[in-house]
């Protein structure tokens, strides 16, 4: 192997344990984020410090600088925490599966009731909506459109129409309506009831008494909890409220197209340990979907390069293409062509990580080691190895003066770079032969050395 490819693998190699001033330089950037992405102060609190009780005790890894491993580890972190509990609807075995809506006045709770029913419908479901909120004489008339253009039926109260059997009089209970709608679904075979309930402005002793109440005549199979992510610190006190107040199964979170860094998600998952079910991301009824844990979590830290970065990182020194490396030399097999090109490949996978070397604290011996390589090395490499015919990389012994000069034009280089490469691929041949008799390679990571 060529000198920069050993010294690289001995500069990353495994040495013990993080630091804890490196940790603490990462975990107060995190904290720093985490408050940007308003997320609650105590939760910020508490995620953090299990954070650095976790990285304290996390072996180093070969491929990525402490900082970036402290990243890594709040990522998996924050998605554990905001999908440890992601599960699909609960269907009612005897149906209709009955879906309570609650939340604030203005969270989004009619507008997810078309898009829930929308997207249950699209599944083979038959839903029907039932218009529980009798406080704004329009909310029902809201409902009725929303159900129009998912093409959904609702069952509502209306003045108009006092004949029908799917109306009840305007003014009603909103209990009586819920228990209506619901014996409705069932004579007419709707599998699935969706309950839009009123909401207040602030959380209010007579809308919790109103959703419990109609909680308690349906004995739903999931209350969803809809919260709009632009709720910022709100959204601890507003999910606890709900949650002693109606108590619910699971969260939706509304408004996700704005500019809200999603901070609500984390503060409402960790208070409640309810899972995230679905988000919701504009006002049209497509515009919703299944909840991503892993892409709120780079939402939440903003560090979406990083993270990208960091699997790079780690696919450069990918687990799989190591034990293939070690398997070769075990059994004696020649270094190809085309396995050094591989090798090259895997340095320059880690060659982006030079450009966030400024933007976290803690950096190293990597940054030395990625400064001594040249990204332009490993295309020239790549263009002379692509130019080779398969018998040529096969066998490079054959590669005489008009295959050189053949080469050289092909890659744009020149025949001196053919010999360059051959000189040195040659040389980690043989270093390889010599190590499958014995020995092994002082600095390669585990399962190469
Ligand atoms: P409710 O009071 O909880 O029933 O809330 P609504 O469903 O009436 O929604 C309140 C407002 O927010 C309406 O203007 C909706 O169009 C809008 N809205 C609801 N969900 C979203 C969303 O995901 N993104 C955006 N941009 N607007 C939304
Ligand atoms: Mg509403």
């Amino acid at each position: 192997l060529s000198d920069r490819l050993t010294s690289t693998f001995k500069n990353l190699r495994t040495k013990g344990r993080l630091s804890e001033a490196d940790i603490d330089a990462t975990v107060r950037e995190i904290r720093r984020a985490l408050l940007d992405a308003d997320v609650a102060v105590p939760v910020v609190r508490s995620f953090t410090g299990a954070v650095r009780e976790r990285a304290l005790s996390a072996e180093v890894s070969g491929a990525l600088n402490p900082a970036q491993q402290v990243v890594k580890i709040v990522n998996e972190e924050l998605v554990a925490i905001l999908g440890g509990q992601t599960r699909t609807l609960n269907l009612a075995k005897n149906p209709p599966t009955v879906i309570l809506l609650a939340g604030l006045q203005g969270a989004g709770k009619t507008t997810l009731a078309g898009k829930l029913a929308l997207h249950l419908k699209s599944q083979g479901h038959t839903p029907l909506l039932v218009a529980a909120d009798l406080q704004r004489p329009n909310a029902v008339t809201q409902l009725q459109v929303v159900g129009e253009r998912a093409g959904v039926p609702v069952f509502a109260p209306h003045p108009g129409n006092q004949g029908s059997d799917d109306v009840m009089p305007l003014g009603a209970d909103p209990v009586a309506v819920a228990r209506e709608g619901l014996a409705t679904a069932k004579v007419r075979l709707h599998d699935v009831l969706i309950v839009d309930t009123a909401g207040r402005l602030g959380v209010d002793a007579e809308l919790m008494q109103q959703a419990s109440d109609i909680r308690d005549a349906l004995d739903p199979d999931e209350i969803l909890f809809v919260i709009d992510a632009m709720i910022g610190q709100d959204a601890v006190t507003t999910a606890q409220a709900f949650q002693d107040g109606v108590g619910f199964t699971g969260v939706v979170l509304t408004k996700l197209d704005g500019d809200a860094r999603g901070g609500a998600a984390l503060s409402v998952a960790s208070v409640t340990g309810k899972p995230i079910m679905y988000a919701s991301t504009g006002e049209k009824l497509t515009e919703f979907e299944v909840f991503h844990p892993d892409r709120m979590a780079s939402r939440i830290l903003d560090m979406g390069d990083i993270l990208t970065l960091i699997e790079q990182a780690e696919k450069a020194f990918d687990a799989g293409q190591a034990e293939e490396m070690a398997d070769k030399l075990a059994s004696g097999q020649d270094l190809t062509l085309e396995d050094f090109l591989t090798q090259m490949q895997q340095l320059r996978n880690a060659g982006p990580l030079k450009k966030m070397m400024g933007m976290l604290p803690g950096m190293g011996q990597m940054r030395e080691a990625l400064d001594n390589f040249d990204e332009r090395e490993v295309d020239r490499i790549e263009a002379i190895i692509r130019s080779m015919t398969p018998a040529e990389r096969r066998t490079p012994k054959i590669i005489n003066g008009s295959r050189r000069s053949r080469i050289a034009a092909g890659s744009g280089t020149r025949p001196s770079d053919v010999n360059q490469l051959l000189e040195r691929f040659d040389g980690a041949q043989k270093m390889m032969k010599q190590m499958a008799k014995g020995g092994g390679m002082p600095g390669m990571p585990p399962g190469m050395g």
